[in-house]
């Protein structure tokens, strides 16, 4: 196995606040250890249109503060293809780059993965995504900072859900995970969660959310995670509109506000210590694995478990919202 000398830095897929305090490490992080780093922008897609230059350390000055990602990112469906992964290996080639760090969620691994095994390219992932859905790391990137952005915009919507005596179903991202909503509702002191990974009857709701108006709650805010499986917020809005019209019921769609926004401290320092790792891992031989962080140690995950293994929810988590949302 030839060594590392010259490594390719991309974000790829959804944008996560700590993506740039990602690049910020892993570019320093090779420096330091007598590394070139280019940086490729939009993904995949700049592997493929030859969208590289070099980075030195200024290039990452003054970035870790800041949400989105300064090497842009894409969705690429060339790069679905036996084609289009030729030309970005070609292009990596005629670029020196013998290495490649990916930042982004499941898709980006999957597509390195596929990736490392045409062409034996040492790849290492960072999980960020603000959905925290790779297995084998405790959180990702991008993370903290959503729960937190959902957690300022539900402590607003609260004031006016008590002004007005209403019940409020507030959509928030997370794909086909509930993390984002289970925590958030916690965090909020909302009164359910609906979340893909458990089935939600419509009158178990109605029973939890009568208990608490009868208990002179006077809002009362149920979070839902925006997934096909739970059909969003909507869909239950209007089902208790429907059946139960003596409520109240308002919807809020967070939408994109979740993905911006300065990273938390949580989030800057994840970012900082798995982008220092994923320099580790290279110089250490590894390839194609996740950098994960679980009970605060550093793990290398394989691509496969990453991706393939569903995170499981805490059912412990389920049960404190349960006990506090009486
Ligand atoms: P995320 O990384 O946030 O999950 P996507 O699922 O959109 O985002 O994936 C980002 C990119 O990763 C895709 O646009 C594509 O270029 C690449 N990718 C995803 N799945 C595959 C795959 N099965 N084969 C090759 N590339 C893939």
């Amino acid at each position: 196995m030839s060594k590392v000398k010259c490594i390719g830095i991309l974000t790829s897929g959804g944008d996560a606040p700590g993506m740039n305090a990602a690049i910020r490490a892993v570019t320093r992080a090779a420096i330091c250890n007598g590394l070139a780093v280019k940086g490729i922008y939009r993904g995949y897609k700049g592997l493929i249109t030859n969208e590289i230059s070099e980075f030195q350390t200024q290039n990452v000055s003054n970035i870790i503060q800041q949400g989105g990602t300064i090497l842009k990112t894409a969705r690429c469906k060339e790069f679905t293809t036996p084609e289009g992964r030729k030309l970005a290996y070609d292009n990596m080639q005629a670029q020196g780059i013998d290495a490649l760090v990916i930042i982004g969620g499941d898709g980006s691994l999957t597509g390195a993965r596929i990736f490392a095994q045409e062409f034996d390219v040492p790849c290492i992932g960072l999980p960020g995504t603000i959905d925290n859905d790779l297995y084998g790391t405790d959180t990702t990137i991008g993370y903290d900072t959503a729960l937190n952005t959902i957690l300022d915009a539900v402590d607003k919507i609260r004031d006016t859900a008590t002004s007005h005596e209403r019940l409020f179903f507030i959509e928030v991202m997370g794909r086909d995970a509930g993390f984002l909503a289970l925590n958030g509702a916690i965090a909020a002191g909302a009164e359910a969660a609906i979340i893909p990974e458990l089935s939600t009857e419509v009158d178990q709701l109605q029973e939890l959310i009568s208990n608490g108006f009868r208990k002179s709650k006077s809002s009362s805010i149920v979070l839902v995670a925006e997934s096909e499986i739970t059909g969003g917020a909507m869909h239950y809005a209007e089902r208790v509109k429907k059946e139960f019209p003596q409520y109240d019921v308002r919807v809020s769609i967070l939408g994109h506000v979740q993905r911006g926004g300065r990273p938390t401290a949580h989030d800057r320092i994840l970012a900082s210590r798995m982008g220092v790792a994923a320099i580790d891992a290279l110089l250490e031989g590894q390839r194609n694995v996740m950098i994960g962080i679980q009970n605060n140690e550093v793990v290398y995950v394989p691509f496969t478990r990453a991706i393939k293994n569903d995170k499981p929810i805490d059912m412990n988590l389920v049960r404190v919202l349960r006990e506090l949302s009486i």
